[in-house]
C-alpha cells in the first residue's frame, strides 16, 4: 500500500512550483529515517548492498529521547544506541531521487517513512501534516521545506484527496512503521 501513488499529480507538479520536491535537500538537511525492514527491502528490490544508499546519523543520547517523544511513531528506534539511519544524498538529492521522474523505487519498495510523507502522528496521538503552512506559494517558495499539496489544500481532507488515500490508509501505514521502528530497535 503506497500513501503517495509514484509521481502523482501533485508530486509532478511540486519541483516546478516549489523550485524542488521532498526528495531533494539543502546543506544540512537529511531525509527520512530508515528502519531495518526498509533497507533490506530496498537491498532486495535493488541488489545494491546497503553502504549504498543508506547513511548513518549519530546523535547525542538526549535528542534520540527527544526525536522519539516527538515521533510517537518511532518509538523504541533508538534502543540500541542513538544512530539514526537515513538516506544517502548524492548532489543534493536523495540517491533514488531521479530528477523530473521522482522517486525511482516502486511504491512498495520505498521506506515507509516516505509512503508516509506528509502525514505525522503526533505525541497526543491526532494525525497531521509534518510541514507548516505558508499561505501563499511565493513564500513557501523562499521559506523552503514545503509540500504543494499541503499549500494548496484547505483542510486534513483535502490533504488526503491529493495523495488520493484516506486516513484509514495513513493510519494504517503510521501503524506499519510503528512496527518496523520497534523491529529495528530491537535487532
Ligand atoms: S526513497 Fe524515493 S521517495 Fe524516499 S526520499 Fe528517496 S527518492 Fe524520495
Ligand atoms: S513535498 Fe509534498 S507535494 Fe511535494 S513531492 Fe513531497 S509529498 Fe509531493
Amino acid at each position: 500500500m503506497s500513501v503517495k501513488p509514484p509521481m502523482g499529480p501533485v508530486c509532478a507538479r511540486c519541483p516546478v512550483v516549489l523550485g524542488a520536491s521532498c526528495c531533494e535537500v539543502k546543506e544540512g538537511e537529511q531525509l527520512a529515517t530508515l528502519t531495518r525492514s526498509d533497507v533490506e527491502r530496498i537491498a532486495a528490490h535493488t541488489g545494491l548492498a546497503p553502504r549504498r544508499f543508506v547513511t548513518e546519523e549519530y546523535l547525542t543520547e538526549e535528542e534520540a529521547a527527544g526525536y522519539e517523544t516527538r515521533r510517537p511513531l518511532y518509538r523504541g528506534y533508538f534502543r540500541r544506541g542513538p544512530v539514526r539511519l537515513t538516506l544517502a544524498i548524492r548532489a543534493g538529492a536523495c540517491v533514488f531521487h531521479e530528477k523530473g521522474r521522482g522517486c525511482g523505487l516502486p511504491g512498495d519498495v520505498r521506506p515507509v517513512a516516505c509512503r508516509l510523507y506528509p502525514f505525522e502522528r503526533w505525541p497526543d496521538g491526532s494525525w497531521s501534516v509534518q510541514v507548516g503552512r505558508y499561505g501563499d506559494l511565493a513564500e513557501a517558495r523562499a521559506g523552503g521545506s514545503a509540500c504543494l499539496a499541503v499549500e494548496e489544500a484547505g483542510s486534513m481532507d483535502e490533504v488526503l484527496s491529493a495523495f488520493a488515500t484516506t486516513r484509514e490508509a495513513v493510519e494504517r501505514l503510521g501503524a506499519l512503521l510503528a512496527e518496523e521502528a520497534g523491529a529495528h530497535g530491537r535487532g
